[in-house]
């Protein structure tokens, strides 16, 4: 089976518990919840049975400890996560605006995930891989710029594939270097994971079928595009396809990309058919928003496939 590798965040996520403009007056909240965006991809990967390891620090915490032992229980490879002394586990605290939106107080350059320690351990995962999903949410420092780069470099090189979600947060977007990584990372992108506006942020085109058309002609192989509570869509050389919603009902959206991301990679990966793979994919998707916490929606297989039975909306 391939194995997986995503460098990036582990976080804890704290959120409020009502929705509201920001963080400038005390309010309650929830958590610590756990959280990062590759370590939710990784855990999702992880419960399909898909060998997955992450590349990311936490400190000598219980921030830290709450993740490493999600982690280590859903059976994702924790080998290269390093205990920074030094550095606190990184935090993430969200609150929903009344508009759906997001607002994020991130801590993560200055937290134990900020750096990176490349030890023998991070070397012996990164070169047992044969397939890297990056984040763009991890490619805030220019560590963790040259480390995907570096080792989606050595992936492609050495037959391995190349996976690429570019999840922007408008608080990390204009990171130095961000955008450019961004492009050099699509650049070896086989599968492209964009959701909403994100589809054309790195093409010349605007619109949609011009942004399609030219990442296609740019090598990558497959795009698949989430759109939320309106489904997905999958894009390849034969064509198009699309996954509907599934009807539930939705308490929390945060870490729902990132659970549709890791179930469409490792069913990609191990040669499922697309339009399966979407819709299982979508299911992912859809069971997350219905778990508060970005990690407490993860599903294993028989869940995924029991959820195709349940009501989806019209397209
Ligand atoms: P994230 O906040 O994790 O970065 P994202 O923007 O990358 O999320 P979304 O498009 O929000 O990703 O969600 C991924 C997929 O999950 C969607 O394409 C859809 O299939 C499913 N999904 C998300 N929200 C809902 C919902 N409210 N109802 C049904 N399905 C949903
Ligand atoms: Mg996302």
């Amino acid at each position: 089976m391939q194995k997986i590798v995503v460098i990036g965040e582990i976080l804890v996520e704290i959120m409020a518990d009502f929705p509201g403009e920001g963080f400038s007056e005390p309010m309650a909240l929830t958590g610590p919840f756990p959280s990062g965006a590759p370590a939710i991809f990784a855990d999702q990967a992880a419960r399909l049975g898909q060998p997955v390891a992450i590349v990311s620090g936490v400190g000598v915490d219980d921030f830290g400890r709450l993740n490493t032992a999600r982690l280590a229980r859903d059976g994702v490879d924790i080998s290269a996560v390093w205990v920074d002394p030094d550095r606190p586990t990184g935090t993430a605290f969200v609150r929903y605006r009344p508009d759906g939106g997001r607002v994020f107080v991130f801590n993560i350059r200055h937290s134990a995930c900020g750096r990176i320690a490349v030890s023998d351990a991070v070397r012996a995962v990164l070169d047992g891989a044969t397939h890297i999903h990056v984040m763009g949410s991890s490619l805030s420092s220019a560590e963790f710029i040259a480390l995907n780069l570096d080792t989606a470099e050595a992936i492609r090189a050495r037959g391995g594939t190349v996976s690429f979600d570019p999840n922007l947060r408008p608080e990390i977007l204009d990171a130095p270097g961000m955008r450019a990584a961004m492009g050099r990372i699509l650049a070896l992108t086989d599968l492209f994971l964009p959701s909403g506006e994100e589809l054309t942020l790195l093409t010349r085109s605007r619109d949609a079928t011009g942004a399609i058309k030219e990442l296609l002609a740019g090598g990558i192989r497959a795009i698949v595009h989430k759109r939320g509570a309106a489904g997905a869509s999958y894009h390849d050389a034969t064509g198009s396809l699309r996954a509907a919603p599934f009807a539930v009902r939705e308490v929390d959206p945060t870490g729902a990309g990132d659970c549709f991301g890791a179930t469409f990679t490792a069913l990609w990966l191990r040669g499922t058919p697309p339009q399966e793979a979407l819709d299982l994919a979508a299911a992912a998707g859809a069971l997350a928003v219905t778990r508060r916490g970005p990690m407490e929606g993860v599903s294993d297989l028989p869940t995924l496939r029991a959820m195709l039975a349940q009501p989806r909306k019209e397209l």
